[in-house]
């Protein structure tokens, strides 16, 4: 009798068709979606973290001499790695973190658009030619790279903002060590994978790119620590909870390192009397249930008009009791499982706290199924923003508010210490200007008439206050992977000095 299929079975074929080999040790990996070990590997040991940081920093020394477009050349033949394996390596970060198919491929095309805006960026990391004062004088700008990278992630996008930072980092002129979140390594393994076969495939077709220019730390966070506390790790960017970015932040400034810290988000959207509530069901539908609520962009505070409130709400109940919750690989379900245990107590706490706080819970059971931690998505009305509102539980709650005065809202919907992202529905031009406007949201992400999560990769990613204040992806974010010089050139015979100074000797 054949053994039934299972995914533990399953992911040893899929690391080998994307080229990987485990070496086994005692750190497990589990799938959320039933509970298995799918494998245990080996974890790296302090002294492989230094080693790597070394190696980076060799390998920074040789590849920022080579031109920027030639290490696009890498990146182009990266995404091709990922476009190859596009379908094995969305399904891994499937079955790893638990995301429904739709999401782990678009995980992975997520990788392949920053590649793409990274290989074209390539040619135009630009500095500004400025006006001299002086005559015969130029000014200009000039980026050079910044050294090594260290790359810390977060389990729920456990590929995607490696790629991000990776992408950008690479063709800016860096070398990468990456620590991937604990819980998603089979996923890092697979994706680290994929460059360094790039790398293979660019050093064989005359490129040069130099070995340890792609590091890989494989462990808890102690490892997330050596790239922290190295002087040898020029930039940390690091996507996880506030928790995590308020032990690194001040690591990094007391050795006078840089951090871009993408953290905690606590996301809200206001529908307004004028808002198409088709498209505003969707749009909250998918902002706050997408990812079972596990995106830092996830709606989890939603203030509705109380003009529409009596006609939007059972619409809402309605989409939240219909949601298919189950095996996320499993065609039609909208809503796999959370992460581990711990985050499934923290939701059945949060909403505790909010029965406590005199809200009424819709939804949000828990779900016995397959060995996995489900529950349904929850819808709690709430009188006020307090208790558990202001706090980000990282699982698919949305807290409901009615409101009457759209000032006061937006006063409240900034009132949280978080600033990730934000959305306003509405067909008011001055309501969604004005969202936007110096008074409106004060996130690092504000749209009008969509949620706010599915960002894209052209825009600047990152957000304000306890989220860290980081930017990253699309726009100008590559600056933070380079170093500015402002140079002056003098093309004249004589010295005249700034500001009229003389110093006549
Ligand atoms: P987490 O903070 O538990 O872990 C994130 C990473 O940091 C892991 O790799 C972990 O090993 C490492 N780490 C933890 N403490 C550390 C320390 N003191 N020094 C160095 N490294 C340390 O987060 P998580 O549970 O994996 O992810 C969920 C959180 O991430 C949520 O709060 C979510 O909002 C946030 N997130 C933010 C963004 C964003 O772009 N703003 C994106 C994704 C996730």
């Amino acid at each position: 009798m054949r053994p039934p299929m299972t995914l533990a079975n399953e992911v040893p074929a899929l690391l080998a068709r994307m080229g990987v080999t485990l070496t086994s040790g005692a750190l497990p990996a589990h799938s959320p979606i039933t509970g298995e070990r799918l494998a245990a590997i080996a974890e790296n040991s302090a002294a492989e973290a230094g080693a790597a940081i070394d190696a980076a920093q060799a390998a920074f020394r040789q590849w920022r001499n080579v031109p920027a477009p030639k290490r696009g050349e890498l990146v182009r033949l990266w995404a091709e790695e990922l476009r190859a394996h596009k379908a094995d390596l969305g399904r891994l970060v499937s079955i790893e973190v638990g995301k429904v198919v739709s999401e782990g491929l678009g995980e992975v095309q997520e990788m392949i658009d920053i590649c793409d805006f990274a290989v074209g960026l390539s040619r135009q990391l630009y500095g500004y030619t400025i006006a001299s004062e002086r005559p015969d004088h130029r000014m200009m700008e000039t980026w050079h790279p910044l050294g090594v990278v260290g790359v810390i992630s977060a389990f729920n996008f456990p590929v995607a903002v490696w790629s991000w930072n990776t992408a950008l980092a690479l063709v800016c002129g860096n070398a990468v060590v990456w620590k991937p979140s604990e819980k998603a390594n089979l996923s890092a393994l697979a994706a680290h994978a994929m460059l360094e076969r790039a790398i293979a495939r660019f050093n064989a077709e005359g490129g040069k790119a130099p070995a340890g220019l792609n590091g890989l730390l494989i462990g808890g966070r102690a490892l997330g620590e050596a790239l922290v506390d190295s002087p040898k790790v020029a930039l940390v960017s690091a996507t996880g909870s506030t928790r995590m970015g308020r032990e690194v932040g001040p690591k990094v400034a007391a050795r006078f390192g840089r951090s871009l810290l993408e953290l905690g988000g606590n996301n809200a959207a206001i529908v307004s009397p004028t808002a198409s509530l088709d498209l505003t069901l969707r749009g909250v539908a998918f902002a706050a249930m997408g990812t079972a609520g596990q995106r830092c962009t996830t709606l989890r505070r939603l203030f509705l008009h109380d003009s529409i409130y009596d006609a939007f709400l059972p619409r809402l109940k309605a989409a939240y009791a219909s949601v298919k919750v189950g095996n996320p690989l499993e065609q039609g379900v909208l809503v796999g499982p959370l992460i581990d245990q711990g985050a499934l107590d923290a939701m059945q706490k949060a909403l505790a706290e909010a029965r406590a706080a005199g809200g009424t819970v819709h939804g949000g059971e828990v779900v016995q199924t397959m060995g996995g931690a489900y529950a349904r998505p929850a819808l709690v009305e709430m009188l006020d923003q307090i208790g558990p509102v202001l706090h980000e539980t990282f699982a698919p709650i949305l807290y409901v508010m009615k409101y009457s005065d759209f000032d006061a809202t937006l006063e409240k919907h900034n009132e949280v210490p978080q600033g990730l992202s934000s959305s306003i529905f509405t067909n008011d031009m001055r309501e969604a200007e004005t969202f936007l406007s110096a008074r409106g949201s004060d996130c690092g992400i504000a749209n009008v008439n969509i949620g706010p999560s599915g960002a894209e990769i052209g825009g600047a990613f990152g957000g304000e206050k306890e989220t860290g204040g980081g930017r990253e992806s699309g726009s100008d974010a590559w600056k933070a992977y380079m170093r500015r010089a402002t140079n002056t050139l003098n093309y004249g015979s004589t010295l005249p000095l700034a500001q009229g100074v003389t110093f006549d000797i």
